[in-house]
């Protein structure tokens, strides 16, 4: 349903593209219709794109949350009345009568791009989504941030033996990218942090486990890949647990499958995502993921003037059947492509349909540890660690934030320090 009032916005005499969502295929998308001859409108309940990649750096004390997240306006800074920012957290859509419904109000649109991105999947376990923390934007890594700290203050406060080990134990569950980042993180943070700051526990009280169902971690990477980031994360002392499914968690005890009982106050899910959509749309345009069914021009299937990229997107073609990897560069691609498509058909041209352009995928472990596959080369240790360090800071939007992830990586990789320590607002009290 359209909400009653609309939101106020120039009427240019152009006609209006609306984009869902500031991520990477919003802003690819809006950044490259400049001259396009259409009003773009960019929706987002954020002020702020945020680069998620990162999360587990700030989740760690690693670096500053500025550093991964930017003004929307800022970015779009001289676009004149061609484009639009309103932040507002969009609703549902109303195709029959092409308007967005948001908490501000309505937005009518001529074509609409849903750039919408993904949610965490807790796989309908209402239990494990209320006790657990996702790791899907810079509030929730700022919770987790919060809780590592409060749970080891807590710790040094109690002399209650089976207290403090719950309150020292952390729970990772899922070993992609995410899952195992932020372990080998929590790993460095207990090696060289916590004995300095926390003189009262030892570091043998404060234990890693890195949960996954399947038999490897970092599934999709080379077998390369996944043997030594599992060597690498094993030799860091954090205690990798294949085969096993959390399939509970109340806050205190994770359980697995294979029935093992771990005490815990903490536990991270990063074990699985799936499209987040607004309302509007029917069952048959949805794909598995809960991404919606695009055509190779982005085109929402059976839905005129409506088009999805990115993590909200699944455009099944023979090389990915089941739709491009929910990851940033698909992502940046499809924004991109569209928005040319846009300027194509502008100048009478023909669409150019999408193809994707594998560079590669990389994860890091910790300092100096990183694998990563980049066409037939299969890299690990510091050259995979420098690559991986370059590629993230050239992605980074705008200077200041390459500036301050640079500098903080500096700090960190010639002290080992971590001075983002901070309990700014305690987790559980929003
Ligand atoms: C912790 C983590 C680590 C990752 N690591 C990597 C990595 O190392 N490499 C890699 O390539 N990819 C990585 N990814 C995946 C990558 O970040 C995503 O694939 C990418 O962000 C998808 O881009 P997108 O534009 O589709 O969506 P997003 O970047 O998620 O953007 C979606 C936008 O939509 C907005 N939005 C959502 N719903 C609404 C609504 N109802 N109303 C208004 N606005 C809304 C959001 O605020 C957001 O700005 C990681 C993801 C996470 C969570």
């Amino acid at each position: 349903m359209p909400a009653a009032r609309s939101i106020a916005l120039p009427e240019t005499g152009q006609p209006r593209v609306v984009v869902i969502g500031g991520g990477f295929a919003g802003i690819n998308f809006a950044r490259h219709m400049r001259g396009a001859g259409w009003q773009v409108v960019l929706l987002d309940k954020n002020n702020f794109h945020q680069f998620q990649p990162l999360l587990y750096q700030v989740a760690t004390c690693g670096i500053e949350p500025d550093g991964i997240i930017y003004p929307l306006r800022k970015l779009f800074d001289g676009f004149g009345d061609g484009f639009r920012f309103r932040m507002c957290e969009v609703e549902g859509i109303d195709l029959a009568s092409k308007r967005v419904s948001t908490d501000q109000g309505s937005v009518r649109f001529d074509r609409l791009v849903v750039a919408t991105g993904s949610a965490t999947n807790y796989f309908g376990n209402a239990q494990l989504e209320a006790c657990s923390t996702g790791m899907k934007d810079i509030r929730e890594a700022l919770d987790i941030r919060s809780r590592v700290l409060q749970n080891l203050e807590l710790a040094a406060c109690t002399d209650d033996p089976e207290e403090r080990e719950a309150l020292t134990n952390f729970v990772i569950v899922g070993a992609g990218p995410s899952g195992v980042e932020t372990a080998g993180a929590l790993a460095e943070f207990r090696a060289h942090i916590l004995k300095r700051d926390y003189p009262d526990l030892e570091i043998e009280n404060m234990k890693i486990f890195l949960v996954q169902s399947g038999d490897t971690v970092l599934k999709g990477m080379s077998d390369h890949a996944s043997q030594r980031a599992l060597t690498d994360l094993r030799s860091m002392g954090v205690e990798v647990l294949l085969g096993h499914r959390v399939k509970s968690y109340d806050g205190r005890v994770a359980v697995t499958d294979a029935a093992m009982e771990i005490p815990a106050r903490a536990l991270v899910w990063t074990a699985g995502v799936k499209g987040n959509l607004p309302e509007g749309f029917a069952e048959s345009q949805l794909a598995r993921g809960h991404r919606l069914k695009v055509d190779r021009f982005h085109r929402v299937l059976g839905i005129d003037a409506v088009y999805a990229l990115g993590d909200a997107a699944c455009m099944e073609c023979p090389e990915y059947p089941d739709g491009h990897p929910m990851v940033a560069q698909p992502a940046i691609q499809q924004g991109r492509n569209l928005a040319k498509n846009f300027h194509r058909e502008r100048r009478g041209r023909a669409l150019r349909d999408f193809v994707y352009k594998d560079k590669g995928a990389m994860a890091t472990i910790g300092k100096k540890r990183a694998v990563a596959d980049v066409g037939k080369l299969q890299l690990g240790g510091f050259v995979a660690w420098l690559l991986w360090c370059f590629v993230h800071v050239l992605f980074l939007v705008g200077f200041r934030s390459k500036l301050l992830v640079f500098t903080g990586w500096m700090a960190n990789y010639l002290t080992y320090d971590r001075g983002n320590r901070f309990i700014v607002r305690k987790f559980g009290e929003h």
